[in-house]
């Protein structure tokens, strides 16, 4: 339902701020916030990541960055929660160089949060709807170069003498994305990756996964998953995918090629990047590099006191993979950590061998492609934007306050 109130409040509030910004009056614009706010910037005002926490932050920013933004043409997209704070609301924007989308809440008609993010740039937007490629050429030309023949073409250059612009290293779901977003922006990129195909990064895990979040919040960009995917995709099943995207969208994907070394030239405004491909060395010389190789890392374990004496078996989550199905009745396990590879192992575990779940608690679980999915965009976007448009510190007091009323705390 259309919910007129809480646009009209929203675009009242929207209209104010865009008038005090427009004066460059910071002291007003600060009028119109709660004493407890946050402004989430993601590229539009900062060129950066950053998250402002109070007026004096947001002052601080401000100053530093409004002149050069000249931020314009606010507009209230959508609105909701006029009478059930805080009222939630989608706007538009534009700067001196692109267009912006953002969200912000209102308690009691003052700002609580605002998050502000820079979409495209103006005159590099992504080739797609009006803009995208004919794919045909009229008129006879025997020898005319076919889509085919010009894909290979590139491709062959890359390694050949032709270097990237973009080299992104770790082909999983992030650097696919990425990779998408610049072939779209026509910026010439290769990604590597030391697997052998896409998608095996999840299929080299356990063998029961299956993805945490429903596929709704799931699609990469330009290609949403089907209406009769699973609610939950199987971890081959989203290996698959993967691999299948990386075809459709044409991009110039290096299996079995491992970054070795990467190193930059101030002299030459370049990197040198050693690479083995299947087996061979190869050397390339991107102007931007890019590290999509996920937060994970190599297995940490941590010391453990009394771990030298005890009898059992002590193994890392990424072991599990080798022991399962191994595990024998009577076997007793207890497991440390309950997160990203912990909690749904406990879960699956549970059952069969008693696990018990045990986690200091406080980790923030939205690194690595979470994180570039938001910032390149998906289908989840809206989920995305509204859960990173609250920053840590203010999503922590709602969650507090909400078990609080609920009698949990
Ligand atoms: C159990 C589990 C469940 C999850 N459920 C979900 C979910 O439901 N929804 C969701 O969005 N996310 C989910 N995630 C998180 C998701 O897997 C990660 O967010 C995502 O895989 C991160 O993508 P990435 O590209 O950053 O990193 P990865 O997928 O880890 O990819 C990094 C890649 O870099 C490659 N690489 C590393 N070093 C090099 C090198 N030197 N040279 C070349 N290549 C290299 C690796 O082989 C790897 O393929 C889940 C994760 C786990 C473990």
């Amino acid at each position: 339902m259309h919910d007129t109130a809480a646009v009209a409040a929203a675009t009242a509030w929207l209209g104010m701020f865009s008038e005090t910004l427009a004066k460059g009056d910071i002291a007003a614009t600060l009028e119109l916030f709660a004493e407890d706010c946050y402004w989430r910037d993601i590229v539009a005002f900062t060129w950066n990541v950053k998250t402002m926490e109070g007026k004096p932050a947001i002052a601080a920013m401000l100053e530093a960055t409004l002149a050069g933004t000249r931020p314009s043409g606010w507009q209230v997209e959508s609105a909701s929660g006029a009478h059930s704070e805080p009222l939630t609301a989608w706007f538009s924007f534009a700067t001196a160089v692109g267009q912006g989308r953002g969200i912000f809440t209102l308690e009691g008609g003052k700002c609580r949060t605002i998050l502000t993010t820079l979409q495209a740039l103006d005159g590099h937007e992504e080739a797609i709807g009006f803009t995208r490629a004919m794919g045909v050429r009229h008129g006879a030309d025997r020898n005319r170069e076919t889509w085919s023949e010009a894909r290979a073409r590139e491709e062959a250059s890359f390694g050949a003498g032709a270097d990237p612009y973009c080299l992104i290293i770790g082909g999983g779901q992030g650097g696919i994305m990425l990779g998408a977003r610049l072939k779209q922006l026509g910026v010439p990129t290769v990604i590597v990756e030391k697997n052998a195909k896409a998608g095996d990064s999840w299929r080299n895990r356990y063998r029961s996964l299956v993805l945490h979040d429903p596929v709704w919040y799931d699609h990469l960009p330009y290609v949403p998953f089907p209406a009769h995917w699973p609610v939950f995709t199987p971890k081959d099943k989203m290996g698959d995918w993967l691999e299948m995207y990386v075809k459709v969208m044409e991009l110039s994907y290096w299996g079995s090629t491992e970054c070795i070394s990467a190193k930059f030239d101030a002299a030459e405004q370049r990197w040198t990047v050693e690479l083995m491909r299947d087996g061979k060395p190869l050397t390339l010389k991107p102007t931007q590099l890019v590290f999509a190789t996920g937060a994970y890392g190599p297995p940490k374990f941590i010391p453990l006191p009394g771990a030298t004496g005890f009898k059992g078996e002590i193994l890392h989550s990424s072991q599990w993979l080798q022991v399962q199905g191994q595990a024998r009745g009577g076997d007793r396990r207890g497991q440390l950590g309950a997160r990203r590879l912990g909690g749904p192992l406990g879960s699956r575990r549970r059952g069969h061998h008693g696990a018990a779940l045990a986690d200091h608690g406080g980790t923030l679980r939205n690194a690595d492609g979470a994180r570039l999915r938001y910032l390149f965009g998906s289908g989840g976007r809206c989920r995305d934007r509204r859960r990173h448009g609250r920053p840590p510190r203010c999503r922590d007091a709602i969650r507090v306050a909400a078990g609080k009323a609920a009698g949990a705390l």
